[in-house]
């Protein structure tokens, strides 16, 4: 049978939240009177999640069950969702309620109208804290500025995509994945449709900061090599603050007769200084060679225990 519409769900220890997932996009999609599929993709939760995964999917055939061997990350589970999904429009949605599946069909009106991302904009957000807001707000500025794929601002990976999207999406298979990015640096016609955030319905974020600040890095270094010119700038500014210093110190000890610039604290703090400078730099230049090596490697993005044959 053909499928119109593949809603794709993460799954990371949400327990709590997927019969309510399930029972909510169940009741938008029927209303659709279109044939749809629910890819459920469990991110090697220990909760038993995977197994209310199973049993839905024993069920209700709509439910499409991918379970990874083990936890492999949120965007590389909803990589896997891409992977399995069938559908001609594909919509990825949080498995938390953050993203109220009655949005969907706000997106699919898009859809029907051409557009080939219908990407959901964040214009309000319940229940998050001020540090996440502020941290995300300045995070989505920032790539926004120093890259060239024009990233729109505060939308997260609540969207749908045209099958053509996704086509080309899973051909991309770059380990330190930036899902937003990489539709916006697809292309063809897209558009935003606001909406309003809601908490999470249960549980606790499954993403701390060590996660958020990789994903941010995932998404800066992916998309700009902005980083890697700061050590260039900082290097002429350096150079150019020496050629200046040298004469200026040369002249005031030569022909002032003032002992200007002795002694060693001066040339500790610029050892200090220029030691630090280095080392950011060096560290700039590992983030990008350790994310080299790993698609050097060659590695499957994701294992998977038990998933549907891909069609
Ligand atoms: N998630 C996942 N693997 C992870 C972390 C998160 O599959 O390693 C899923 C999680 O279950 C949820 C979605 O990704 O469905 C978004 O995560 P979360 O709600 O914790 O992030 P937040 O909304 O707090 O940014
Ligand atoms: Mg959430």
């Amino acid at each position: 049978m053909k499928i119109t519409y593949s809603i794709i769900a993460p799954i990371f220890n949400e327990f709590e939240n997927i019969p309510e997932l399930y029972s909510r996009v169940s009741e938008v999609m029927n209303s659709t009177g279109e044939p749809w599929e629910l890819v459920l993709v469990d991110d090697g939760s220990s909760d038993g999640s995977t197994d209310r995964i199973r049993e839905l999917a024993k069920k209700d055939e709509k439910v499409r069950p991918v379970i990874f061997a083990r936890n492999f990350g949120h965007q590389i589970a909803v990589t896997a969702g891409l992977d399995y999904s069938r559908g001609d429009a594909i919509v990825i949605i949080d498995a938390d309620l953050q993203d109220p599946p009655e949005v969907i069909l706000e997106l699919a009106k898009k859809w029907r109208e051409g557009y080939e991302v219908v990407y959901a904009i964040r214009a309000e957000r319940e229940g998050e804290t001020w540090f996440k807001l502020l941290t995300a707000s300045l995070f989505y500025r920032l790539i926004y500025r120093i890259t060239d794929v024009k990233i729109p601002l505060d939308t997260g990976d609540f969207r749908l995509l045209d099958r053509k999207i996704v086509g080309v999406m899973n051909q991309m298979r770059e380990k330190h994945r930036f899902l937003r990015g990489m539709s916006a640096w697809i292309g063809f016609k897209q558009v935003g449709v606001e909406y309003k955030r809601s908490a999470r319905k249960a549980g606790v974020t499954k993403y701390p900061l060590k996660k958020m600040v990789k994903f941010a890095s995932d998404g800066i270094t992916g998309f700009s090599y902005f980083p890697l010119q700061i050590a260039t700038y900082l290097g002429f500014i350096a150079a150019g603050v020496a050629v200046l210093a040298i004469p200026l110190v040369a002249y005031t000890r030569i022909v002032t007769g003032l002992h200007a610039f002795e002694g060693q604290a001066t040339t500790l703090i610029a050892v200090l200084f220029f030691g630090g400078v280095q080392l950011i730099s060096l560290g700039i230049l590992g983030e990008y060679i350790g994310r080299i090596y790993d698609e050097v490697k060659g590695r499957p993005l994701y294992v998977v225990r038990e998933a549907p044959a891909k069609e």
